[in-house]
């Protein structure tokens, strides 16, 4: 297939990017690394009049490293965030779940704040990002806003983000020492986007306590998380009966969804599944600390 046909920009200023997208009055889009708006244009699922490409925009790639947290530029390649030694250090989930996003090829050319924008309900990255509280950063005709991931994502491929705003900025908590996490997921075949995706993180907090955080991303609209079943593991010990209450509580949050690959009680079953042996793994990696 071949793409519909569409005016090209490649603006050499945010204010450009920002003034083109108005101009288009909504007929534009955004192009990052192309990774899924280009098959998206040839599979003609998306025709905008014009792109709108961030290439050559100064100062939206990049890592910079707070005391509190991880700022990525949008334009950050996904590829420069898994070689990052800031990343493996100081947050370590985002690095593993990187090597889950597509391949080597996509992840080099693929950015962070594209795929967070594109909000595939099956994307790593959101996932990462709603199961550590982060947030997103826009630029638009109406000056900039922090949004937080747990409004952010809206339904699938649909985010709060404006038709004429541009993301610019993904802010992540960094994760404490100590902080234990795993992922699973479930796909056809590697690098094929998740049927279902589970990230647990164990997090010890004062007095030898811990606290969790459960995303599911796959099953439904947008990555959710499992709230109940958070508080189910965050009470005490992480036995094998909290765990698997915990897994129960995970499946039974949501209404997943069927589609002629999985059908709803499956996914179910996968929530399950997963997020037991996400669990356990996590539990496993607490080690010490949680024996307490
Ligand atoms: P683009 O494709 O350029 O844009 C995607 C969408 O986001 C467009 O609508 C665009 O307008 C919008 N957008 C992009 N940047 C911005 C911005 N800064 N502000 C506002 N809107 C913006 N992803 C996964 O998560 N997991 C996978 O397993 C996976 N497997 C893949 C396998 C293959 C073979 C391929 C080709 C892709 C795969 N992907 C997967 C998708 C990949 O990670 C994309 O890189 C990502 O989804 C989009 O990032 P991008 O920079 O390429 O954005």
């Amino acid at each position: 297939m071949k793409p519909p046909k569409f005016d090209y920009h490649a603006p050499r200023t945010l204010d450009e990017a920002i003034g083109l997208i108005a101009r288009h009055d909504g007929g534009a889009r955004v192009l990052a690394g192309g990774q899924s708006l280009v098959p998206m244009l040839n599979f003609r699922l998306a025709q905008p009049a014009a792109l709108i490409d961030l290439r050559l925009v100064p100062g939206l790639a990049g890592i910079t490293v707070d005391p509190d947290r991880i700022r990525f530029g949008a334009m950050t390649r996904q590829r420069q965030a898994e070689k990052s030694a800031s990343v493996a250090e100081h947050l370590p989930l985002m690095t593993a779940a990187l090597k889950w996003v597509g391949h080597a090829p996509t992840r080099t050319r693929g950015t962070i704040g594209g795929s967070i924008a594109h909000a595939d309900p099956s994307a790593e990255l959101p996932m990462v990002l709603r199961a550590l509280d982060g947030e997103v950063v826009t630029a638009g005709p109406r000056g900039e806003r922090v949004i937080p991931a747990e409004s952010l994502f809206r339904s699938m491929f649909t985010t709060a983000l404006a038709a004429d705003e541009i993301l610019i900025e993904v802010r992540v908590p960094r994760m404490p020492k100590g902080c234990a996490f795993a992922i699973e997921e479930f796909a056809r075949r590697p690098g094929d986007f998740a049927i279902v995706a589970v990230v647990v993180v164990l997090e010890p907090v004062a007095g030898g306590a811990f606290r969790s955080r459960i995303a599911v991303a796959g099953a439904t609209e947008t990555v959710y998380r499992a709230l109940d079943a958070e508080h189910l593991v965050s009470r005490g010990r992480v036995s094998a009966d909290v765990i698997a209450a915990a897994a129960a509580s995970a499946s039974e949050a949501c209404t997943p969804m069927s589609d002629p690959r999985v059908s709803g009680d499956y996914r179910r079953h996968l929530i399950r599944v997963l997020t037991g042996r996400a669990l356990q793994r996590a539990a496993s990696a607490a080690g010490p600390w949680l024996a307490r």
